[in-house]
């Protein structure tokens, strides 16, 4: 299954993210605000024809309508489909028009462009961003891969999110899926640095949480690998001397080798599976691995 599918497949992050990016309190009127223009700038439609979000989720649904009642004096209804997608309306032209007003927009733009004074102050970018991920954000499971987009219908509105992410130390990427401006990010401490601005602290611990566990899983298999490799070479080694010293006893001249020498011979060809210096440690004069690697040279040099 490619990455693509899994990502459509497992929205259980994405929701968890969500989950909990709504049962943040606004500590501030102004992060308030930010947070309702976030999610209703980016959400299906905005403008004074239509303004409107479709989600998967209730408690989405939910921050909508009270980002729509925060700006207006209007409280829309929750339209849910058979297929359990929900549709928010506000289907006024009179409480479109007043949210409209409420956030700088006159309704006769021809084209739609963010407006930063609805974003006033520094703590408000976090707020700003929890919005627009509530409205078309989707964060796969880290278990799976890192990423994390931000699925824009218009392009001047893709173009206005980057741009809001330039004193940011993040760079988002920009691909098309289908007609839809995707704006990403793949690198999870990037995704990290979006969570915490967002104030998801839950999901940021899940997320290092899991970047630990991948580093410690490396970390065996690295291990695990170089063990097995230099188990190996050991082997190798091993065997190359075993053969030298056989091939010097049917020569004849194995008893004619000076007594330490002999001593570590008999000991190899006994003790296959030892290293160097487990062989060194084991004489009855013990050397260092240099010294049993020196003497084991010159046996296998004798045979040349
Ligand atoms: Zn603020």
């Amino acid at each position: 299954m490619s990455l693509k599918s899994e990502l459509y497949r497992d929205m259980s992050f994405s929701s968890d993210v969500k989950k909990e990016l709504c049962t943040i309190e606004h500590s501030s009127d102004c992060c308030q605000r930010a947070e309702a223009y976030g999610i209703l700038y980016y959400g299906r439609a905005f403008g004074k024809e239509e303004i409107s979000l479709t989600t998967d989720y209730d408690y989405v649904a939910e921050r909508y309508i009270s980002a729509i009642s925060y700006l207006s004096t209007y409280t829309p209804e929750m339209i849910v489909s058979k297929s359990g997608k929900i549709t928010i309306n506000v289907d006024s032209y009179e409480a479109r028009m007043e949210i409209l007003n409420e956030l700088g927009y006159s309704g006769n733009e021809r084209t739609m462009r963010l407006l930063t004074t609805n974003i006033e102050n520094e703590c408000c970018f976090g707020a700003f961003i929890r919005g627009v991920f509530l409205a078309c954000g989707i964060i796969t499971d880290p278990k799976i891969e890192y990423h994390l987009e931000f699925d824009v219908a218009f392009r001047t509105k893709s173009r206005d999110l980057i741009d809001m992410f330039e004193d940011f130390p993040v760079t988002p990427k920009q691909s098309d899926r289908n007609g839809v401006n995707i704006i990403y990010f793949k690198d999870s401490s990037q995704i990290e640095d979006i969570l915490t601005v967002m104030d998801a602290q839950m999901s940021v611990m899940e997320l290092i949480g899991e970047k630990i566990l991948k580093d410690v899983r490396n970390n065996v298999n690295r291990k695990v690998n170089c063990d097995s490799a230099n188990l190996r070479k050991t082997a190798l080694a091993a065997a190359t001397q075993t053969e030298a010293i056989e091939k010097l006893k049917s020569q004849g001249k194995f008893d004619d080798l000076p007594a330490d020498i002999k001593e570590l011979a008999q000991l190899r060809i006994d003790n296959p599976e030892m290293t160097l210096a487990e062989l060194g440690a084991s004489l009855s004069k013990p050397l260092s691995r240099s010294g049993v690697n020196h003497k084991l040279k010159k046996l296998t040099d004798m045979t040349k």
